[in-house]
């Protein structure tokens, strides 16, 4: 039997409304806060997310669907949808149209990594990019999007760390403190933080190794070391989540080391799906639209994990709405029903009622079963005698409750339910 390759999932009939359910939900409150959805292709030339993900982090070290196409092209699938909105938005000049531009996606993302239970190497998320505008407010805006997405799907026990990262000019002044900080003790750590330790300290603090945890124990901080504007800012960020009544912990770990990171960054975080417990990160990137020629444009976003989200909704014993039921199977009785069967169903689908009839020359009692087993609210039976009379038994297959109903009637009636 061929199977799935590793880290892939197919996403059965079973469980597939789950997801058109978040996915709907997702869309709804980005309508709430005027974001429009944006698309871009699922490969890239890989430029883009070296330049948009950042040399030194281990999305692009180590992450990457990267290979060469037939014309000798370096193209990479998707790791993430900030890198591609950001070309597009520079690529179609978007950046000139009245700002803020609102964005959102719902996208696929690959990444190479050792799949478990919250990581896969094929997995989706919802993701906002609000351009624009350097205001503490539309970085509340973003966070409260985030949060009014995860409250409406009912989900509980999600904690909101934030961080200030600052400006470059706060962040070069900490990176020394923290390699100051490290110089003695550098050779204790994991290799890759070594590495991290020359290229991007910051990632440092976001490494998942005990001893390096251990290490960085009194470690600087980096909000002791952001400029007069930078702390303002955050402090604007802080009073609009307060005002709006959103809990939050500061949380000073928090870097997402990239070198276009600004400012605001923040997490939504939970200890009740393990080790995978980040469901959506996110923050201000001020230097992005710059870095792909488009200008000295700001822009602050969040991407979600759904298949966190969805780990996350089950352990919570959340209940996602059950899609909607087929209003009717037409059960036909021989090869006369059959005929007029057929021609039922097409009507009442052209009217825009769901409906099925058999394929499989069942008899009545297996028609029954069948409908039973695929929830249908009605069975209506054509048999000799209906057919006789020009009408259909139609069975209410809650109540039980049998009446037959003139076979011209049937779209009013059904309609009526
Ligand atoms: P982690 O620290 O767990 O590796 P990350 O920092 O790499 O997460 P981001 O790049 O911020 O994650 O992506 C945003 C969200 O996408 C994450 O919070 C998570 O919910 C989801 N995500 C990231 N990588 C995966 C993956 N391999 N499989 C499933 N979901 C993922
Ligand atoms: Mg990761």
């Amino acid at each position: 039997m061929i199977t799935v390759p590793k880290g892939t999932k197919d996403t059965l009939p079973k469980d597939s409304y789950k997801w058109q359910y978040i996915e709907n939900t997702a869309r709804k409150t980005a309508a709430l806060f005027d974001a429009k959805e944006i698309r871009t292709p699922t490969f890239e030339h890989t430029e883009v997310f070296v330049r948009g993900v950042g040399e030194t982090t281990d999305v692009v070290n180590k992450e990457m669907y990267t290979f060469l196409d037939k014309g000798g092209r370096s193209i990479t699938l998707k790791p993430e949808g900030t890198a591609g909105t950001i070309r597009a938005f520079v690529e179609s000049g978007l950046y000139a149209s009245a700002l803020p531009v609102k964005l959102y996606y719902i996208t696929d993302c690959f990444r190479y990594e050792r799949p478990q239970a919250g990581r896969l190497r094929q997995f989706r998320q919802f993701g906002v990019e609000f351009l624009g505008s350097d205001s503490c407010g539309i970085d509340a805006e973003v966070i409260l999007l985030a949060k009014s997405f995860l409250d409406g799907l009912g989900v509980k026990n999600l904690k909101l760390h934030i961080n200030s990262i600052g400006c470059k000019d706060c962040r070069k002044k900490y990176q020394q403190a923290l390699r100051d900080f490290l110089a003695e003790k550098k050779d204790k750590l994991c290799d890759k933080c070594k590495e991290r330790y020359d290229t991007n300290p910051l990632r440092i603090l976001d490494c998942k190794d005990e001893d390096c945890k251990k290490l960085l124990k009194g470690a600087p901080v980096i909000l002791d070391y952001i400029c007069d504007d930078c702390k303002a800012h955050f402090d604007g960020v802080k009073e609009l989540l307060r005002a709006a009544g959103v809990e939050f912990t500061v949380d000073t770990g928090i870097v997402r080391g990239l070198d276009y990171y600004t400012k605001t960054v923040f997490e939504f975080v939970s200890d009740n799906i393990g080790a995978q417990g980040t469901v959506c990160g996110g923050g201000r990137y001020d230097g992005l639209v710059s870095e792909f020629g488009g200008g000295d444009i700001p822009g602050v976003g969040f991407a979600v994990g759904i298949e966190r989200l969805l780990l996350l909704l089950e352990n919570d014993g959340v209940e996602i709405p059950e899609p909607e039921r087929l209003t009717v199977y037409v059960a036909p009785i021989g090869e006369a029903g059959r005929e007029k069967a057929f021609k039922i169903v097409s009507e009442l689908r052209k009217s825009g009622i769901a409906a099925d009839t058999d394929y499989m020359e069942r008899g009545i009692k297996a028609q029954f079963k069948y409908a039973d087993k695929i929830n249908a609210k009605f069975v209506g039976v054509l048999g000799d005698s209906e057919a006789e009379r020009g009408v259909i038994k139609l069975k209410d297959m809650s109540s039980g409750e049998e009446k037959d109903v003139p076979i011209s009637a049937i779209l009013n009636e059904l309609k009526k339910l």
